[in-house]
Parts: C-alpha cells; sequence; structure tokens
C-alpha cells in the first residue's frame, strides 16, 4: 500500500529499517537473553535523531509529531519491541512535557530528550494503583519553594537508564483523582532512588524498575500544569501514546510475519515448500490481512491526531503559552477513543499473528535460537501497557454510548 509519506517521513522510515536491519537484528538475541539495556543501538538512533521525531524543530526535533513517531517505532520493532522501547518510553516521558509544560520547562527537558542525549520515563502506575490510576498514593507536600514526595511507583519502563521521569503524586488523598498531580523528576535527586528490576517475559533489552521516593524535596517549578490536573494529564498522554504502542505492536507483527516468509518459503514436507500447502496460505493471508487493516486504522488515525494538534503546538511554541491551553483555545477535540481502537486492533492483531507465525513455523518456531518465538514474547505486552485492552474497550463502549445520546 502506498501511504504517500513525504520525504522526511519516508526518510525516517529508511533510517529505521536499516538501524532495525543492519544494527538491531544481529544483536537482539543477546540483549533479550541478557536484559542488558542496548546502549549501542541507543547511540545509532541518537546519531540519527530518532529520538526526537515528534518534536518541534524548535527543540531540536524532526516537527513531526504521532504519526512520525509511529513510523519510527513500527520499523524498529520490525526487528526488536524490546529494543525499540528505548526511544518509545522516553517519548512517553516527552509527551506530558510537551502538551502541559511551560515554555521554561519545554526549553529546559526538550532539547536534551530530542537529541537522546538524556532518556525519559514516565511513572504512574503503584502497586495498588494499576489500571485503577485513580488510586495513586505517592504523596507530595508542597514545603515552600519545594514539593516532598514520598512512596513506591512500580513498573516503570526505562527507568535507571533515564535521566527525566514525569511522575504522578498526590497532593490530597481525599480529593481522589483531582489530588494528583504531574512532576518532573531529575535522576539524581537526594530521596529518589530505584528499587527492585523486573525480570520479564518480553520487551527483556528494556528495563522495569520500582521507583523508591523517600522525602524526595523537587523544586515546586518541576509541577506539570496545574496541583490536581495531573490524572487528566496522564489521560491526554495517553490519547496520543497509546498509538505508540499500537506501532510497536503492528512492528513485531510485520517482523514476525517476515521471518515466518522467509523460512516456509525454503523449508520442505512431503517434497515441497511450507508456504505451498493451502491451509499455511490461508493463515499467512489472514495475517497479511490483518496487518495491513491495522496499519490503515493507525496511520489514518495519527494523521488525523496530528492535524487537529499541531496548530496548537505551533501557537504555543510561537507565543510561549502551554500547548493543552492552545488545544482548549483551538477546540481541539480528544482522540481517547480513536487511539485507544489503535492499541486494542493493532495489539491483538499483533497477539494473533505472532502465534500464527510459531505454528507455521512449527518446531523451530518454538525454539529460542529461532527468532519468531520472541515475538510472541514481545507482543503480549502491548495488550497490557497503557491499559490493558479490557480497560481500552471500556473507554471504547463509553465513548460510543456517550456520542449516540449526544446525538439525540
Ligand atoms: C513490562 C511493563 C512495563 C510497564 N511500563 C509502565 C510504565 O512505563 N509506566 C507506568 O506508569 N506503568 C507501566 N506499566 C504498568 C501497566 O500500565 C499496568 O500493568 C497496566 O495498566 C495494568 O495494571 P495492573 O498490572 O495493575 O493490572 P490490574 O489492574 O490488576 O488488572 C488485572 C486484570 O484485570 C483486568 N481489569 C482491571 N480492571 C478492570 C475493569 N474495570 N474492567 C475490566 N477488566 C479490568 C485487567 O484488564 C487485567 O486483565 C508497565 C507494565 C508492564 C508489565
Amino acid at each position: 500500500m502506498d501511504y504517500e509519506l513525504t520525504e522526511t517521513q519516508q526518510m525516517i522510515v529508511d533510517l529505521c529499517g536499516k538501524i532495525a536491519e543492519e544494527k538491531i537484528k544481529p544483536v537482539r538475541a543477546h540483549y533479550d537473553e541478557t536484559e542488558e539495556f542496548p546502549w549501542p543501538i541507543v547511540d545509532e538512533l541518537r546519531k540519527a535523531d530518532i529520538f526526537g521525531v515528534y518534536l518541534p524543530e524548535k527543540y531540536g526535533g524532526l516537527g513531526g509529531l504521532n504519526f512520525e513517531q509511529a513510523l519510527a517505532f513500527e520499523a524498529l520493532s520490525r526487528a526488536c519491541g524490546g529494543v525499540a522501547l528505548s526511544s518509545g518510553a522516553s517519548g512517553l516521558c516527552g509527551i506530558p512535557i510537551l502538551l502541559f509544560g511551560n515554555a521554561e520547562q519545554r526549553q529546559r527537558y526538550l532539547p536534551s530528550m530530542s537529541s537522546g542525549k538524556r532518556l525519559g520515563a514516565f511513572s504512574l502506575t503503584e502497586p495498588e494503583a494499576g489500571s485503577d490510576a485513580m488510586a495513586v498514593r505517592c504523596s507530595a507536600r508542597l514545603d515552600g519553594d519545594h514539593y516532598v514526595l514520598n512512596g513506591i511507583k512500580n513498573f516503570c519502563s526505562g527507568a535507571e537508564v533515564a535521566e527525566i521521569y514525569t511522575v504522578f503524586a498526590t497532593v490530597n488523598p481525599a480529593r481522589g483523582a483531582r489530588g494528583i498531580s504531574a512532576f518532573i523528576v531529575e535522576k539524581g535527586t537526594p530521596g529518589f532512588s530505584f528499587g527492585k528490576k523486573e525480570t520479564k517475559m518480553g520487551i527483556r533489552a528494556n528495563p522495569t524498575y520500582e521507583l523508591v521516593f523517600k522525602d524526595c524535596r523537587i523544586p515546586k517549578a518541576n509541577l506539570l500544569y496545574k496541583e490536581g490536573y495531573g490524572l487528566h494529564v496522564a489521560q491526554v498522554t495517553f490519547d496520543n501514546s497509546r498509538t505508540g504502542v499500537a506501532a510497536q505492536a503492528l512492528g513485531i507483527a510485520q517482523g514476525a510475519l517476515d521471518e515466518t516468509l522467509e523460512y516456509i518459503r525454503v523449508r520442505k514436507q512431503f517434497g515441497q515448500t511450507i508456504a505451498s500447502f493451502q491451509a499455511i496460505q490461508h493463515m499467512l493471508a489472514d495475517c497479511g490481512t490483518s496487518i495491513e487493516a491495522a496499519r490503515a486504522l493507525l496511520y489514518s488515525t495519527t494523521r488525523a491526531m496530528d492535524r487537529a494538534l499541531q496548530p496548537a503546538i505551533a501557537q504555543a511554541v510561537e507565543k510561549g503559552t502551554i500547548v493543552y491551553d492552545e488545544m482548549n483555545n483551538l477546540k481541539c477535540r480528544r482522540w481517547t477513543k480513536e487511539s485507544a481502537m489503535c492499541k486494542v486492533f493493532c495489539s491483538d492483531t499483533a497477539m494473533r499473528v505472532t502465534v500464527d507465525c510459531v505454528q507455521m513455523c512449527g518446531g523451530i518456531g518454538y525454539m529460542r535460537d529461532f527468532p519468531v518465538e520472541k515475538f510472541v514474547r514481545d507482543a503480549k505486552i502491548t495488550q497490557i501497557y497503557e491499559g490493558t485492552n479490557q480497560i481500552q474497550r471500556n473507554e471504547i463502549a463509553m465513548m460510543m454510548v456517550k456520542q449516540a445520546a449526544s446525538k439525540k
């Protein structure tokens, strides 16, 4: 399918495809096995300016947005969804700073995130606040010119290697969702440390850590947007970032299918190639069709989102205002339903396709030294993080009912 990419968009796809093929593929099994962080690949992504594809040029980015981020994440995930997450997790930290940060915060953090010099991470989840994000208990108490953070966050992707964290804590537990606020916390701040490192099923090249805050004093200036708006910051961030998870899932599905096609075209049984059996051809056709449908949904959604959002970003950058305020001025609508649809459809596709790929390859597909089983393990997380697919379906259905009611 020709998606009529611009020269810059095609360049992103080509560059990421080259890095995926030449740099990631040869080492993906190593990082999966060892759970080391792939610093040499991060260096390649830095050199290619991939960390800033979604950021405005003023901050050293390529001036793209969700569509460009999706193109990059898909192309890298085609080789390894875990290695690709080194840029994706950092982007998840950068989006709330871009959308809710003031001009000073944007200038202080985005250029170094855009160059990849400093990586970012995003921390909303806690042991008792997973799907129920309103249950956040990590606390932030205002004390003079500082907030004092106390509590535990968990399951933070890209933590420890990241320098900048967007962290959600409550300034007033009695106010529930309206007590939660978003903060920027820098690694090395006294009272901020790392707890348990998780051992995972997939995306093993990306570290997942517990964050520990013990009387951690952060400047008041590190509050993102306003007190009590934290949950909203997280939700608007997810409206955008969930299409990144969808792109990761799409790349994983395509990567598994690429490997499978290579194998079944040459492997012979009963004197003929596996690819020539009609039972296999039908699985192949279903995998290819689902992937193309997922791609069409993701590309059209991110393009529509970006068309709506770019004018608000341009205006905020020019005037030195907050993007979210400009989104409201321009009456930008939310994309919760559409981005949730992308995540659900692409991640369910990735799960189905990768499992079918193992089946098409037979016994070798199940083996660790053949790349396909890793795609299954990497695909699974895309149905879980940034809100499980059950939560996405709740959101989609709720919006559908609401929209139907508003037409009456
Ligand atoms: C590898 C990994 C990386 C992660 N990275 C990050 C990160 O960088 N930052 C971050 O903040 N978080 C991160 N997370 C957390 C992730 O977003 C949560 O795990 C996810 O939102 C689900 O929360 P939970 O694990 O507590 O599951 P639970 O909320 O305990 O859910 C358990 C099951 O119940 C279902 N369920 C719960 N509530 C409902 C409901 N109302 N309706 C229907 N079904 C429901 C869920 O769908 C799920 O199947 C990460 C998680 C993992 C595993």
